[in-house]
Parts: structure tokens; C-alpha cells; sequence
């Protein structure tokens, strides 16, 4: 069993990216900005966002935290995305979810500008990326894909299952797999919560590839896998005891797999690497750079 390391990965990536701003800046250009808004007081989201600056800093990329308490209203959230989609310094936005209930989730991602939406939740770039289109591919599913590429994971012609089919992991990770990506030209198997158990096993225990995202501490469990499988653990779920750990019962499962993505330090570094490569993109968009 070999660790498919997002830190190692993401350390990578990001160190390529600041090799790039570098180059701009040496040429007079600005360097590339991210801007956050946090609304209210969440825990996850705070080291969430805290992560999204400190890569920033590590990519030589400007950043602005703009927070917002729980009670905002949404027009006033609304306004603040408006000034910040004709705001020319800034590359990429993000509006860290959750929001609160009474806040449109849906509403405030159809806000973001196409062009600023780093996050890739916008109907323009869901859409775009479904049709293989150029577009900012949705954060943590993307990250996966560069994950898999940096460790050489075959993928054409792979069978692969994907539990869980939220609209930022499982629906995205499932589209870009079965596309006609680099990373890509898998056949994929999307699984949910209403597929029945038997199905479910008869999918995972033939799979090359299972990408599981549902939020549920030791779903995953070794009689669901075949030897050798490649398992990447999306779930970030913190145990009573403080303990954070994935969807995999890590310890029994590994065993049985070729390679497998550890949590922390697994897909939650790799999403963060994905928003910078897709900064990296917005700028170079917005500066008409290749
Ligand atoms: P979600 O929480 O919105 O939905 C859960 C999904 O699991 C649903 O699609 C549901 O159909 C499916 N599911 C639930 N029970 C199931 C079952 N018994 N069989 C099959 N499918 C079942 O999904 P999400 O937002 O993708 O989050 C999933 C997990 O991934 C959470 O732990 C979340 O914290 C984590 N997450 C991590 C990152 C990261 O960067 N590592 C990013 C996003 C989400």
C-alpha cells in the first residue's frame, strides 16, 4: 500500500504556481489576488479559509479576507459580490460555504462572476466543464484528478465508483473522470444514497477507483474493496474526541488497497491547490497570458 500524499502533491503545484508569479512579476504585472468572504462564525470554515490564505502567501499571491457576520442579509451579501465582480484587482472570489439558512446558496454562487468563480460552482462553468469546455473545474474534484496525475494512477479505461453525489465532489469528480480529460476516459459508476446496498458492493468490489464522498466515518470498509484498489477518501468528518478522519476505516483498509489518500493531509490539501491553479487561471485570463 503506497500514500497518495496531498501535501507532498500540493507543495508541487504550489511551488510551480510561485515560480509563474515570479515570472510576472518580473515582467511589471500585478500579482494574482484571491478574494474570500466568510459569513458568520464556523469553525471548519475559519481553518478552511485560514488554509486558502496561507497558500496564498506560499504561491506569492495577494489575498483579501472579507468577513461578514451570521445575521447578514442577503442582498447586502449580493451587493458585496457585485463590487467585487467589477473590482479589477481582484482575480478569483470565494464565498465559503456553508451560509447561513437564511442566506440562498444557490443564489449567491449564480452571483460570482463566471470569470471569478475559482471555485467552479457557477452554472457557467459546471456547464462548460460537463460540455469539456474550458472552465474552472470544481475545486476539490479537480484537485483529485492532479492528485492522481502526479502519483501516474492509470485512469483510461479504469472502472471507477464514486459514493456520494453532492454538487461540489461526487456529481463534478464523476462528469470530469468519465470525460475526455487528460486525466480522464474512465468508466465511471456514480453511487448514492438511494442505491441499494447489494448494488453498491457489486459496484465498489469490482472497482479500479473509488472516490468516496458521504460524510460518514468508516463507511468504507475493507469487504467492500478489492485487492488493490485505489481509494481516495474525501470525507473530513472530527470525532467527539477531536479526532478528524475521512470515510474510510483507514487502519483495516489500506491493507487491501494499492494506494490510498490519507485524512488529513489527502484530497483537503489538494482542493486548496486546485483554487490556486484556478487563480492562476483567472489571472492569466484577465491579462490575456497563456
Ligand atoms: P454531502 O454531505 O452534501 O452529501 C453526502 C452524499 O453522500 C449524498 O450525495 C448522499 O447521496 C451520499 N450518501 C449518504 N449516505 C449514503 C449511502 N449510505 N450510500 C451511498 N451514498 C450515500 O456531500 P459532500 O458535500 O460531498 O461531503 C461529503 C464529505 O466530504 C463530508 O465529510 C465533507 O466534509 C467532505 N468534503 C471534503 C472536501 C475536501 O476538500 N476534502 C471537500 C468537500 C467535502
Amino acid at each position: 500500500m503506497k500514500i497518495l500524499d496531498g501535501k507532498v502533491c500540493a507543495d508541487s503545484l504550489v511551488a510551480d504556481i510561485a515560480k509563474k508569479v515570479t515570472e510576472y512579476a518580473d515582467s511589471g504585472l500585478r500579482k494574482p489576488h484571491m478574494t474570500v468572504i466568510l459569513v458568520g462564525e464556523h469553525p471548519p470554515s475559519e481553518s478552511y479559509v485560514k488554509a486558502k490564505i496561507v497558500s496564498c502567501e506560499n504561491a506569492d499571491f495577494e489575498s483579501s479576507l472579507i468577513r461578514f457576520p451570521e445575521v447578514i442579509k442577503e442582498r447586502e451579501l449580493l451587493a458585496r459580490i457585485e463590487e467585487i465582480n467589477n473590482d479589477p484587482t481582484t482575480d478569483g472570489l470565494i464565498v465559503q460555504l456553508p451560509l447561513p439558512r437564511h442566506i440562498n446558496q444557490q443564489s449567491v454562487i449564480n452571483a460570482i462572476s463566471p470569470e471569478k468563480d475559482i471555485d467552479g460552482f457557477h452554472p457557467a462553468n459546471f456547464g462548460r466543464m460537463t460540455l469539456g469546455q474550458k472552465a474552472f473545474r470544481p475545486a476539490t474534484a479537480y484537485g483529485i484528478c492532479k492528485l492522481l496525475q502526479f502519483y501516474n494512477i492509470p485512469i483510461k479505461g479504469k472502472h471507477c465508483v464514486v459514493i456520494g453525489r453532492s454538487n461540489i465532489v461526487g456529481k463534478p469528480i464523476s462528469i470530469m473522470l468519465s470525460n475526455d480529460f487528460d486525466i480522464g476516459n474512465a468508466t465511471v459508476t456514480l453511487t448514492h444514497i438511494e442505491t441499494p446496498r447489494k448494488l453498491l458492493l457489486d459496484e465498489t468490489r469490482r472497482a479500479d477507483i473509488i472516490i468516496v464522498a458521504v460524510g460518514i466515518p468508516g463507511f468504507v470498509t475493507p469487504d467492500m474493496v478489492k485487492k488493490g484498489v485505489v481509494l481516495i477518501d474525501v470525507g473530513i468528518n472530527r470525532l467527539e474526541s477531536g479526532k478528524l478522519v475521512g470515510d474510510v476505516a483507514f487502519d483495516e483498509v489500506a491493507q487491501k488497497c494499492s494506494w490510498i489518500t490519507p485524512v488529513p493531509g489527502g484530497v483537503g490539501r489538494m482542493t486548496v491547490a486546485a483554487l490556486m491553479i484556478n487563480t492562476l487561471m483567472a489571472y492569466q485570463n484577465n491579462f490575456n497570458l497563456a
